[in-house]
């Protein structure tokens, strides 16, 4: 069986000895390549920014497996018409929740008062609040947003979490459809972004949504940078209704020197490194997606190329 492994070649450095470990772990007789005839391939691990752009000439590849959790750039290959499976990997699951809780920590303790704030001056009338009386809004409840919720829910936030399709997960007060977006936002204090970038989802917070916050409500996103209407945000924040804005994706990205994300004084750019695959963990979610196929099973993580996640 013919594996074509097409992302960068500093990706495949990082792959390779983790795939073949889990690739021998899972029994699989394979052959794994970057530079297989196309004709022969049987799975093709990909990147969207590897060389295969074309799938037209893989004509018997039976799954095109994603190292990547978000899909928007491949979705609508017109040339793809193969499975595509997008990548769930508990390594980049646990990297997420350890970002998104960090920042919401951050914002919820008021912790740049006193990194920025140190000045010889003993200031001891502002106590940290309690999690209990900070409302967290989660958009987006897959693999990602339902694992940031349900630790953030862990720590003491009461946490709302939204999703296309009605959910029920424990400890979180699960919303869905429009009414549903409406009440998750109403009074939040903290809105993190965790949906993937659709024609659904585009400038999701926009004047409009982002009006429904409490005052001064933090925004945190690490989904997609079209999910936010940049120049809503940027009054919001520059009148105060909306206090701060972690911001990880961007429309453009690398984020313009001069855009005006850089210097404004409420928001912090990270440079899309949220979480990422981990290739130990991502390796052994291949293989056993291989292996699913090579005993004539269903795969996992299938992308709904209609919803365009
Ligand atoms: P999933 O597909 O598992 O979850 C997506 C969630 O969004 C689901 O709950 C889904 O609802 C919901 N959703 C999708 N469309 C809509 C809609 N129109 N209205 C309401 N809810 C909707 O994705 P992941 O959790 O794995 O990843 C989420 C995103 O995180 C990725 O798409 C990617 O953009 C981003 N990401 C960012 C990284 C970074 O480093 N910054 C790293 C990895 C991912 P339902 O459950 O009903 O299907």
């Amino acid at each position: 069986m013919k594996i074509l492994f097409s992302a960068k070649p500093d990706v495949w450095d990082d792959y390779e000895a983790p795939l073949r470990r889990a690739l021998d772990a899972a029994g699989l007789r394979y052959d794994l390549s970057r530079d297989h005839a196309p004709g022969d391939v049987d799975y093709i691990v990909f990147a969207p920014n590897g060389p295969v752009k074309d799938f037209t000439p893989y004509v018997n590849t039976r799954l095109v497996m994603g190292l990547w959790a978000g899909v928007e750039t491949v979705v609508g290959n017109e040339t793809l018409t193969q499975p595509l499976a997008r990548m769930v990997d508990d390594g980049l699951t646990r990297g997420m929740v350890e970002w998104v809780v960090g920042h919401v920590m951050r914002h919820h303790l008021g912790l740049d008062a006193h990194i920025h704030g140190q000045d010889g001056e003993w200031r001891n009338d502002v106590y940290p609040p309690l999690a209990q009386d900070r409302p967290v809004t989660v958009l987006g409840l897959g693999e990602l947003g339902s694992a940031c919720g349900q630790a953030l829910a862990g720590l003491g936030f009461p946490v709302t979490g939204w999703s296309r399709s009605p959910k029920r997960i424990d400890g979180l007060t699960c919303l869905s459809g429009a009414d549903g977006l409406r009440d998750a936002l109403t009074d939040a204090q903290i809105v993190v972004l965790l949906l993937p970038q659709t024609p659904a989802t585009e400038d999701i917070l926009n004047a409009d949504t982002l009006a429904l916050l409490a005052p001064g409500a933090v925004i945190v996103n690490p989904g997609r940078g079209p999910l936010i209407d940049d120049d809503a945000l940027l009054a919001a924040l520059d009148s105060g209704a909306v206090g701060a804005a972690t911001l990880d994706v961007f429309r453009t990205e690398p984020l313009p020197r001069d855009h005006p994300y850089w210097a404004h004084p409420r928001v912090t750019v990270t440079p899309h490194i949220a979480s990422t695959t981990r290739p130990e963990t991502a390796a052994q979610v291949i293989a056993a997606n291989i292996a699913r196929g090579e005993r004539g099973e269903p795969f996992l993580h299938l992308v709904d190329r209609t919803a365009g996640y």
